[in-house]
């Protein structure tokens, strides 16, 4: 049971293709375009390393995948990058073939660039040239290890902003056997149960004020932070 992180949508870009691109496919861009893949999108992985380029093509990381180096404008438009709706640059560890290949994209008009930065300087950089969005997977890795080490009954964690989110929690103990309406959930935390989760991986959304939760449930919260916290506390 888990919040998927489709939910993002401040973040969301919008794609409604089912084309993705993917240039450079180290173990960042190979998982984009494993999973993409997997989940059944139609993905074209580039990398200039032509072994990576065989690798991802007998691992059937991508149903297609070709040699070019993307720094190199005429290079994208030949392979037809520039068609694509929604380009990934999984590059992070070049910085000036991750901006210029970025620049490249933006130049020619794809709509949906996601960038991948190792740094905040690197992220910045992206932005100026147009990148639509910046990941940091390192930094995000380690924040969602961090949380779920400190906050064991958070199973999973969605920001809005820095001061709010939606969070999956392990129904507190002491919630156990009451009915939403006693527990107040709004007017003694600030917080609104937008759905909980039983042992059949099913959620219902918008539960009713008499249903009865227990423990070993999950519920699903929205609020602040702090409002947040002092229900986890
Ligand atoms: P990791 O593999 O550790 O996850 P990463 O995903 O950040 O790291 P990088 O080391 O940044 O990966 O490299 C990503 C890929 O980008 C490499 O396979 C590299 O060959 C490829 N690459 C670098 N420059 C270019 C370029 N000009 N054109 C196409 N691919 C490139």
């Amino acid at each position: 049971m888990s919040l998927r992180r489709s939910l993002n949508f401040l973040g969301n870009l919008g794609n409604t293709s089912h084309q993705f691109a993917v240039i450079g496919l180290g173990r960042f861009g190979r998982a984009v375009s494993s999973e993409l893949h997997r989940m059944g999108y139609d993905v074209l992985g580039t990398d200039i390393d032509e072994k990576l380029v065989a690798q991802v093509l007998s691992q059937r990381m991508a149903a297609h995948a070709i040699q070019l180096d993307s720094t190199e404008p005429l290079a994208l438009k030949e392979a037809g990058i520039f068609e694509f709706d929604t380009v990934i640059v999984a590059i992070g560890n070049y910085l000036q073939q991750s901006i210029i290949t970025t620049l490249n994209l933006k130049e020619a008009g794809v709509p949906h660039v996601v960038a991948k930065a190792s740094t905040e300087i690197h992220g910045k950089l992206l932005e100026r040239v147009g990148a639509d969005r910046v990941v940091y997977p390192e930094a995000e890795a380690g924040c969602n290890l961090a949380r779920a080490l400190t906050r064991p009954s958070v199973l999973d964690n969605f920001d809005l902003d820095p001061e709010h989110s939606i969070v999956e929690v392990l129904v507190p103990e002491e919630f156990h056997g009451n009915t939403i309406a006693e527990l107040q959930l709004r007017s003694r935390y600030g917080l609104t149960l937008l759905a909980i989760g039983s042992e059949d991986k099913h959620f219902q959304i918008n539960p009713l004020p008499n249903q009865r939760l227990d423990k070993g449930m999950a519920m699903v919260v929205l609020g602040a932070n702090k409002d947040i916290n002092k229900l986890l506390d």
